[in-house]
């Protein structure tokens, strides 16, 4: 029973002593049960800085503003059992800040040894600069932990190790075999897998070479995550299928149905990227984009095999919150690829935008359907032409070339094919294809017009085609060789003269085959349209060549890759020259929205710019 007193005025309540003593001994006991630990999320609501330099948004980090990050960044707090989390995602999603949230997490709140992996060891230098470091300086908290900033100055192995109290964080690249395999790793994070080289300096799979080294640790944790690339040879869509299969299903405003964000529901008016709109399909009604964000935060992720070993999640851009890519930008894009043909701009959206793999297989042409199509144009070069290149592939006993136009919309019309015959370690065979190419040929709009751009083949007697491109440099004569891979572009400029002092330029030619197939089979004339003469040069032969080859699936080093192979005793010079073209078009690069219509246009023989790629098209993440 409760007794009060009155001591100097003041009434005062004593409690018995069983009760006291019960109080007692339970706050005593909480103060010694440790606090939940914190989660990934929870701890970068109340720390994690966004620098101003880097990002979007600067100040605290908010996961309310993605919320769907919140489940996968609490699933890499390291009291969570899974080992896995694979994500399969589109840009602009935030994805990198999660990487960085979970690393300055490990840094100054949950110590351990830590790996990450991006593409290349250049990709790693230009992150840690751009985005590692400025995320540090921002966190006084994680900064003091690293320590000595002079770190920051050394160079090599040094310069990709951050060390601090109980940890450690290893940055590799996954075209370095020796940055992968040093040490013993508890939380491993592998970032764009779909771009990793299949197989380094002969000792397999970055991925697995890296995964090795989480072997000894029983709480291991293992992210994984990357916008996809090709469905043939695609690591990350695999991972995504075995796992849980978790999409971010968001209530209608209208109805509360809960669905997914796919791109088929996205809906448009006249092409107008202004009226995209998503459709629900439980009620039929419209969602204009200024629904988003109250969509984002009831949202929630729904497995579709809720029983598989690991979590995986699958999220497009359309999910971007509002004010970061929306879906305005989404029918842009889709729009204009779709409009121009343009293959590797809509391969580039079903990537990086929809977060989807893009299929190469299946691509074949009829020959004699191309035959078919042969025209009598009025002039030697249709009036359309803007630019004249040729392609020529160096064999033994003959040089065999293409000289194409092209127009708007890459557009293009063949104008001549030739073979030179003769031995290619002599003189007078490549004096004869010289001859030819100083050839002016009769535009549509009466004026002469010469080829602005020779790409020869230099995979075959290599130093001879150097030494012929070198003394004709001014007239835009260049080596290319081609080289096997996907998803980088389709030619790889040089950032110097290589030792024999010419610009040596590197085709990618898997890459434009794809793109010359998918222009082929284009069957209306306009953008990406092939138009063929009806001259003997384009005989019987000359299409069978073009079509000869088809994709193929093969196992090589370890791994699927996807080919264009050449059916046993078929021939594909025809093929060659036309990719060569291709090649030399790149290297051009004329911006024909620029260029005046129907007239033909001599570009100015300028130096090419050191260091200039080939940028996607697409959105940057
Ligand atoms: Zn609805």
């Amino acid at each position: 029973m409760k007794k009060t007193y009155k001591l100097k005025g003041k009434s005062v309540t004593i409690k018995p002593k069983k009760k006291i003593f019960s109080e007692l001994s339970e706050s005593f006991s909480q103060a010694l049960t440790p606090n939940p630990p914190m989660t990934v999320s929870e701890w970068a609501d109340k720390y994690r800085m966004l620098p101003a330099i880097s990002t979007h948004e600067s100040g605290l980090w908010r996961t309310s503003r993605f919320p769907f990050t919140k489940r996968v960044m609490d699933l890499l707090s390291s009291h969570e059992p899974c080992y896995q989390i694979v994500v399969m995602k589109g840009a602009q999603l935030a994805f990198t800040e999660i990487a960085l949230n979970w690393k300055m997490y490990t840094i100054h709140y949950d110590p351990g040894p830590m790996l990450y992996v991006q593409k290349t060891l250049d990709a790693i230098k230009i992150f840690m600069e751009q985005r590692f470091e400025p995320s540090v300086d921002e966190m006084p908290i994680v900064r003091e932990r690293i320590g000595n900033s002079s770190l920051r100055k050394s160079s090599g192995d040094t310069a990709r190790l951050k060390v601090f109290p109980g940890g450690m964080i290893r940055f590799g690249g996954a075209n370095s075999a020796s940055s992968l395999r040093s040490m013993p790793i508890e939380r491993l994070m592998l970032d764009e897998e779909d771009s990793y080289e299949s197989d380094i300096q002969s000792e397999g799979s970055p991925s697995d070479l890296a995964i090795r080294r989480t072997a000894n640790f029983p709480r291991r944790k293992i992210y994984r995550i990357s916008t996809p690339t090709i469905k043939e040879t695609s690591v990350i869509e695999p991972l995504f299928e075995a796992g849980t299969k978790e999409r971010y299903h968001v209530p209608c405003p209208f109805c509360g149905n809960m669905d997914w964000i796919r791109w088929a529901n996205i809906k448009y008016v006249n092409d107008d990227p202004n009226t995209a709109e998503l459709l629900c399909e439980a009620c039929g009604c419209l969602i204009a984009e200024r629904y988003k964000t109250q969509m984002l935060s009831n949202g929630k992720w729904i497995a579709e095999n809720p029983h598989a070993e690991y979590p995986s999640f699958h999220i497009s851009s359309l999910y971007s919150p509002y004010g970061f890519y929306s879906w305005k930008d989404a029918v842009r894009h889709y729009v204009k690829a779709i409009r121009n043909h343009d293959n590797s701009s809509l391969k580039t959206f079903v990537n990086t935008v929809l977060g989807e793999t893009w299929s190469e297989s299946g691509k074949t042409v009829k020959a004699s359907w191309l035959e078919g199509r042969k025209e009598q144009y009025v002039a030697e070069v249709p009036k359309e032409c803007m630019v004249l290149t040729c392609g020529a592939d160096v064999q033994d006993d003959r040089i065999e070339c293409e000289v194409v136009g092209w127009a708007n919309g890459l557009e293009s019309y063949g104008i001549t094919y030739k073979i030179f015959r003769g031995d290619t370690a002599q003189n007078a065979v490549w004096e004869q294809f010289d001859t030819f190419t100083k050839q002016q040929f009769r535009h549509g709009a009466g004026m002469l017009m010469p080829i602005t751009c020779v790409a020869v083949d230099s995979g075959h007697r290599t130093k001879i085609v150097y030494e012929f491109c070198r003394m004709r440099e001014h007239r835009y004569f260049f080596p290319v060789k081609g080289d096997d891979g996907w998803g980088k572009g389709l030619i790889d400029r040089p950032r110097k003269k290589n030792k024999y002092k010419v610009w040596a330029f590197r085709a990618f030619v898997d890459e434009i085959k794809s793109t010359v197939y998918s222009y082929l089979t284009i069957s209306e004339p306009g953008p990406g349209y092939c138009h063929f003469p009806n001259i003997p040069e384009y005989d019987t032969e000359f299409f069978r060549q073009l079509t000869s080859e088809s994709l193929k699936k093969v196992w090589s080093q370890g791994k699927y890759r996807l080919r264009w192979m050449l059916p046993e005793g078929r021939r594909n010079e025809v093929l060659d020259c036309r990719c060569l073209n291709h090649s030399a078009l790149t290297i051009l690069l004329p911006d024909f929205g620029k260029l005046p219509i129907n007239e033909p246009i001599i570009l100015n023989q300028r130096p090419i710019k050191r260091g200039r790629r080939r940028h996607s098209k697409g959105v940057n993440s």
